[in-house]
């Protein structure tokens, strides 16, 4: 098959939701991965996101092999040994509580919504504030939180219940935390966003607001962790804890996964059997792999890795800013970098794409740079050297 018969079919078959680039990929090897024609790629945003350990780890491939073999899915109604390690490892890396499984970042936003309307429901709270600029998702309740005007339209009335506040203003949200306030909603490094990191004085902040109001910090890590910035968790760089953390993308590696995790502290049983469920949730097939990427990150020292590959990367991107004037500036924290450019990227993504160089561009003008945990100094040297090509042909035109 060639890329002119994929695209028909896409065209007669696939409902039109996304933005295509015109490449058909076949297969993944770490950060390289190869279109229909043969076309090599070195991928710095492998899989939305998702694919942090690059694409078809071998640990990873041979876990869903193995347990491919033994058992796919079993219903929820009964125990699985990988669903049970896989919640036991979360916990362990990050705080004291328990897990929910489900199948991608929306639906772990929803049920992390659900969990605290119902504990809210308690005494009376059901108000959620959230940021501006945020990104959780396209359910419903999700895009209602996530609060983006343009994806908000047309899909009126939305749920009833959120409050959006200007990203790192503390003032803002002690403004808006009422009565009825139960929950603050938010990324410590908003990814589609715009790669907007938040301010230490402030995460420290709304966290102590809310242990003052009682209210419950959800932290959304859907994009920011399994290790990309150098700690398991990117709230792990602030010295707070969340109530709720949300994980999808990179926790599986490739498989749909997506988790909630809420503190031991909430005494009340606010999720009882009944309450919420999702089919698939951590099926052995999934667990198996998000298991396997656990076990790859510690046996492999990705953490540090990634502390320093992400130094690294950027420090070469702080040099590109020093030699064109139209990047304005350069954010993130380890191997999750934006540069910020005073006009559209667009352009410089398809320049990229066609020198064989794979990048993001979010809100418009920021390029968005989220290589594999796995990649090699050397493969950072070869995309920074193409992204020194393209940004160099911008300026000439
Ligand atoms: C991608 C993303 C989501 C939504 O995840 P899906 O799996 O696409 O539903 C939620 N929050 C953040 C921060 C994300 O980056």
């Amino acid at each position: 098959m060639k890329i002119e018969d994929v695209i028909k079919l896409y065209d007669q078959y696939i409902l039109p939701t996304y933005n295509r680039s015109p490449l058909c990929m076949v297969k993944g090897k770490g950060s390289k991965v190869w279109d229909l024609e043969g076309k090599e790629y070195l991928d710095f945003f492998p899989g939305w996101a998702v694919s942090g350990l690059g694409h078809c780890h071998p640990s990873v491939v041979s876990a869903i092999k193995n347990q491919a073999r033994k058992l796919l899915h079993v219903s929820n109604n009964f125990y699985n040994v990988k669903q049970a390690q896989l919640a036991q490892k979360i916990v362990e890396r990050s705080f004291p509580g328990r897990v929910f499984f489900c199948n991608s970042g929306a639906e772990a936003i929803e049920g992390a919504i659900k969990f605290v309307r119902k504990y809210g429901s308690l005494t009376g709270r059901y108000e959620i504030i959230t940021m501006e600029g945020a990104f959780h998702g396209r359910t419903l309740a999700a895009l209602t939180a996530t609060g983006q005007e343009k994806y908000l339209k047309g899909f009126e009335p939305l749920p009833e219940g959120f409050r959006k506040v200007p990203f790192n203003n503390f003032e803002a949200v002690k403004k808006a935390a009422g009565p009825k306030t139960i929950a603050v909603l938010m990324e410590l490094i908003q990814g589609e966003g715009g790669i907007n990191v938040a301010d230490p004085e402030f995460v420290r902040n709304v966290r102590a607001l809310c242990d003052e109001k009682k209210m419950l910090l959800i932290v959304d890590e859907v994009q920011t962790g399994m290790g990309r910035t150098g700690n398991w968790f990117v709230y792990q760089h602030y010295g707070i804890e969340p109530d709720l953390m949300v994980l999808a993308k990179s926790l599986g590696s490739g498989v749909p996964i997506g988790a909630l995790i809420a503190t031991r502290n909430i005494k009340e049983e606010v999720l009882v059997p009944g309450t919420h469920a999702s089919t698939y949730g951590g099926n052995p097939l999934v667990a198996a792999a998000a298991l396997a990427v656990f076990k790859t990150i510690e046996k492999e020292r990705l953490l540090q890795q990634a502390q320093q590959l992400g130094a690294y990367l950027k420090t070469k991107l702080m040099e590109l800013k020093e030699k064109y004037s139209f990047i304005k500036e350069v954010r993130g924290i380890g191997l999750m970098m934006g540069m910020e450019l005073d006009r559209a990227g667009a352009d410089i993504v398809t320049r990229a794409r066609i020198k064989g160089l794979l990048i993001n561009c979010t809100q418009d003008r920021v390029l968005r740079i989220m290589p594999a945990m796995t990649v090699t100094k050397r493969q950072l040297d070869q995309g920074i050297a193409i992204l020194d090509q393209v940004l160099k042909e911008a300026l000439a035109t």
